[in-house]
């Protein structure tokens, strides 16, 4: 069969493999000059597992509400009253509830665990170039005893889903981080979870597009996907600045962006951008630098290890598809990470990117059918993108073949916004 794949970030990438894999005849498009330049570029490299779970929890709201009124908050929202973003702020509101939480936390542990695996799986059985995969664990750092507190309890949810964890006392953190010992930061205590990984998703993304460029799939950057053009109760073909694209089938795995492509066919898809921010800063010393990725829990930073270079990321902003790059937030994400690993680092040469995550309201990303028989999707995949990419691409592209996926897809589709 004939198949387009509408992005090429690290959703559409893995998407292509395993379409690939099925022997389909693959094309990828996008605006882009090569794969993986959009979100999937510059995120903070966890795939973490224990951590995904929904930002619509029990007590969010008021906590974004307070968060959001400090100076230098993580939190930023404009308060322009856009109707998408009014509607998908309320969606989310109602899932702020404990009973919500844990089905959608369910959900989310269900890919994310999977997805992992599919992941590992890859990087065993294809010779892809090095896209700095370190399954070192992920260390969470607690500054307070209320921090510490949140954490234990949350940790010991972690074991309904079988994940390894272990508290470790401030004179302990060192043994597991021994960069740590260079910091001047108080710790009321950290979280390891040694199951959990580290990697860049955008040589990911890279590597594996070569990867199958060798191998007959087509890549077509640079062309601007407009709209789709309906054939009956079917696809019958993607319109692009480059002229019409024809397929059997279409995946739609355009991150933030696919709301605008879908509405025109009655598809109202809940996607929304939380924009955050990542500085990649190179290593000069390796002693001095984190070896594996941690979180610091009480600036909702991650700093990662990406082989010779360190990337922090955090911040979440409800201000629309705009990537300005605020110098604030520079400041803040260098502030964090000169308090924890003061040494080893070229402050010289820093990049600064923002992103957009492609949030759902509850959480879960959206896979699969839609009422047009020919039409997939690949999308939703909020702060998890990068750990979920290879289990819902391994999920779409068995739903493409007509075969029952590896996971239930329980709440993991369409259906659930009536879309
Ligand atoms: C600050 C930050 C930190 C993060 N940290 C983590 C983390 O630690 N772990 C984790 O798992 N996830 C993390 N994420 C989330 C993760 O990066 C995303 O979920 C993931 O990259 C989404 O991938 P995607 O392929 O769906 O989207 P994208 O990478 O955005 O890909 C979509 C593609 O579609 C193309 N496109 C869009 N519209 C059009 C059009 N009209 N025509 C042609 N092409 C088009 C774009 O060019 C792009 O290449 C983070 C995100 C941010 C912002």
């Amino acid at each position: 069969m004939k198949v387009l794949v509408l992005g090429a970030g690290v959703v559409g990438v893995a998407t292509a493999y395993y379409l690939w894999k099925d022997g389909h005849e693959v094309t990828v498009v996008d605006r882009q000059s090569g794969p993986g330049r959009e979100t999937s570029y510059g995120n903070a490299g966890g795939l973490c597992p224990s951590f995904a779970g929904p930002w619509a929890a029990p007590g969010m709201v008021s906590k974004v509400l307070k968060l959001s009124l400090q100076r230098n908050s993580p939190i930023r929202f404009s308060p322009l009253p856009e109707p998408r973003k009014v509607a998908w702020v309320l969606q989310w509101m109602r899932n702020c509830n404990a009973d919500r939480f844990r089905v959608n936390k369910l959900r989310m542990q269900r890919v994310a665990h999977y997805s992992l695996r599919c992941l590992r799986e890859i990087a065993a059985n294809e010779a892809l170039p090095s896209f700095d995969f370190h399954e070192g664990g992920v260390l969470q750092l607690f500054r307070t005893p209320a921090e510490l507190e949140l954490g234990r309890l949350s940790a010991k949810a972690l074991e309904e889903y079988g994940v390894p964890w272990r508290i470790l006392a401030p004179d302990e953190i060192d043994s597991v981080e021994p960069a740590m010992r260079r910091s001047s930061v108080e710790m009321s205590g950290a979280l390891h979870l040694p199951a959990d990984a580290s990697g860049d998703s955008y040589k990911f993304a890279q590597g594996l597009a070569a990867f199958l460029q060798q191998r007959g799939v087509a890549f077509r950057y640079g062309v601007r996907i407009e709209s789709l053009a309906r054939a009956g109760d079917a696809v019958g073909a993607v319109r692009t600045s480059q002229g019409d694209l024809h397929a059997d089938a279409y995946v739609v795995a355009l991150g933030s962006h696919a709301p605008f492509l879908l509405r025109p066919l009655g598809l109202r898809l809940p996607v929304y951008p939380l924009k955050g921010y990542s500085i990649t800063v190179p290593v000069s010393d390796p002693a001095a630098a984190p070896r594996m990725a941690v979180m610091d829990e009480h600036n909702k930073i991650m700093i990662s290890r990406l082989g010779d270079r360190i990337r922090a990321a955090g911040m979440a902003e409800l201000t629309g598809y705009g990537l300005a790059l605020d110098p604030a937030r520079r400041e803040l994400l260098t502030n964090v990470v000169r308090e924890l690993f003061p040494q080893g680092l070229a402050w010289d040469q820093v990049e600064f990117w923002a992103g957009l995550r492609p949030m759902t309201p509850d959480g879960p990303p959206i896979l699969g059918r839609t009422r047009w028989r020919n039409l997939f999707l690949n999308s939703g995949h909020g702060s998890n993108g990068w750990t979920q990419s290879c289990g819902t691409s391994k999920v779409v592209a068995d739903i493409v073949a007509g075969r029952a996926p590896d996971i239930d897809l329980d709440g993991l589709t369409a259906e659930r916004f009536h879309a």
